[in-house]
């Protein structure tokens, strides 16, 4: 880091976040999650998102918007069976399933 000559301790700080600033400047972005925005320093060349929780939340509306609330519900019956198939050592157990459990409930027609 270069040294300024004189000015203040004021001045000292602001050059030098003036530096890291240059330092990240060509990895600082914005995140391109719905509803989030936040500045981040990228550390991968693709990276988008500012976090874990924004790409979870980004792929599992993708998901969604692929395989509807349905999907959800039927892979969490799924795996439920399999997990408990294995705890019971079976091949296959039978689960029955009640209605509006398991991933999020369809709006009714006609609501907004
Ligand atoms: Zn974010």
């Amino acid at each position: 880091m270069l040294q300024v000559a004189g000015g203040s301790r004021v001045a000292q700080f602001l050059f030098g976040v003036g530096q890291v600033f240059l330092l990240v400047a060509d990895k600082l972005r914005v995140c391109d999650a719905p509803g989030c925005g936040r500045f981040f320093v990228a550390v991968r060349p693709q990276q988008k998102r500012c976090s874990a929780r924004c790409t979870n939340r980004v792929n599992a509306a993708k998901f969604r918007e692929k395989h509807g609330d349905d999907g959800v519900a039927e892979r969490r019956s799924k795996s439920y069976a399999r997990r408990r198939a294995r705890q019971l050592g079976r091949k296959s157990v039978k689960v029955s399933r009640r209605p509006g459990v398991g991933g999020r409930k369809k709006k009714a027609p006609g609501n907004t």
